[in-house]
């Protein structure tokens, strides 16, 4: 029980942790190089007009380095930047008083904006478009509408589901970048640099076994660096070795391939239990006692990009890579079902 707990807190932000870790410019980005190089080259014009960067709509599964980039955005253009998430907004009203306090320039960042209510969302349209907002005061016979103007600034939405946007909302983005999970190299080099800022000491074999465990992701590689470092203190003399990091990496329950135990307990539930599939989100959430959203957003993107499961409009399918992952022998070839 223990273990799960370790492994399930995996890729829950730890603020204190995120911060400090967090590159501050493009050029300490590691990876993700379509991405960065269209922001840093977009940031760059309309520097160069004295213009207000149009707005950007962030999207991909959690710790891939969204915020990081929302703050990197403000860094570079030299602006402020208010932050906040789409379900701490609950009436148009709070988004009002957050228009309200932008300066020229000034970038809104609005995290989970997939999870806006709809009245917020129509509100903003105005805003984002002709930089206006129309505010009800007094109540009853005395209520009317007011007109006030905002200063030219920039949204900056992110979200891990940019599929539950409604597209009158994503079209008014002038920008859309999709984050994707990152190459063993790249979150190599990610353990090596957050390493030298924790003073952790860590060898080219550790850092490489690190990074091939951690799903393709920056706060997964930096939430295991701190755990393995802990582990090579009480049971080494402090320094990461491939050896160390595979043992440490092993008691956590994270395996060869970076699948953690909810990963693995999806996938066994998936052939065990639905006979391979295909399987319902909601039957398959009872069955793994995880949220659907959960699912759908945090683990299957990763088993899906690994090719242990597949989507099909029926249900989850269990693909032929996956039995031979766990060494089974399904009753009919998955694949073939597809
Ligand atoms: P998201 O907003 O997509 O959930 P974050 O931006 O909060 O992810 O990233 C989580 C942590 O991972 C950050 O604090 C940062 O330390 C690290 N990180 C993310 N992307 C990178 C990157 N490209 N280079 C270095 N570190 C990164």
């Amino acid at each position: 029980m223990a273990e799960r707990l370790i492994s399930d807190g995996l890729n829950k932000p730890d603020k204190d942790l995120d911060v400090r870790l967090r590159p501050t410019r493009f050029r300490d980005f590691v990876g993700q190089k379509k991405a960065s190089e269209r922001l840093e080259l977009f940031t760059a014009a309309a520097k160069k007009r004295g213009d207000v960067m149009e707005h950007v709509l962030l999207s991909g599964p959690p710790g891939l380095g969204k915020t990081t980039l929302a703050y990197i955005l403000a860094e570079e253009m030299g602006v402020n930047i208010k932050s906040t998430s789409g379900p701490v907004i609950d009436k148009p009203g709070d988004l009002a008083g957050l228009l309200t306090g932008l300066e020229r320039g000034d970038i809104l960042f609005i995290d989970e904006i997939h999870r806006m209510q709809r009245s917020v969302e129509e509100y903003l349209y105005s805003a984002m478009e002709d930089f206006v907002i129309d505010i009800m005061i007094d109540q009853g016979a005395n209520a009317r509408s007011v007109r006030l103007n905002l200063q030219h600034f920039t949204l900056l939405g992110a979200t891990t589901r940019s599929g539950l946007l409604t597209s009158p909302f994503r079209s008014r983005f002038g920008l859309s970048i999709r984050l994707d999970y990152y190459h063993a190299a790249d979150l190599e080099h990610i353990v090596r640099r957050s390493a030298r800022i924790l003073d952790v000491d860590v060898d080219e074999g550790g850092a490489r076994e690190i990074a091939r465990r951690s799903r393709g992701t920056p706060r997964i590689c930096n939430n295991l660096l701190r755990r393995v470092r802990d582990f090579a203190q009480v049971k080494a003399d402090g320094k990461i070795t491939r050896d160390i990091a595979a043992q440490a990496l092993t008691m956590l329950d994270i395996d060869e391939d970076g699948l953690d135990e909810m990963d693995k307990r999806i996938l066994e539930t998936i052939m065990h239990r639905f006979s391979g599939g295909p399987v319902g989100l909601s039957s398959l959430s009872v069955s793994v006692g995880e949220e659907a959203d959960t699912i759908e957003e945090v683990y299957e993107p990763f088993l899906i990009q690994e090719g242990f499961l597949k989507r099909t409009p029926q249900g989850r399918v269990a693909t032929d890579l996956c039995y031979k992952r766990f060494g089974i022998t399904p009753a009919v070839s998955a694949d073939r079902l597809l």
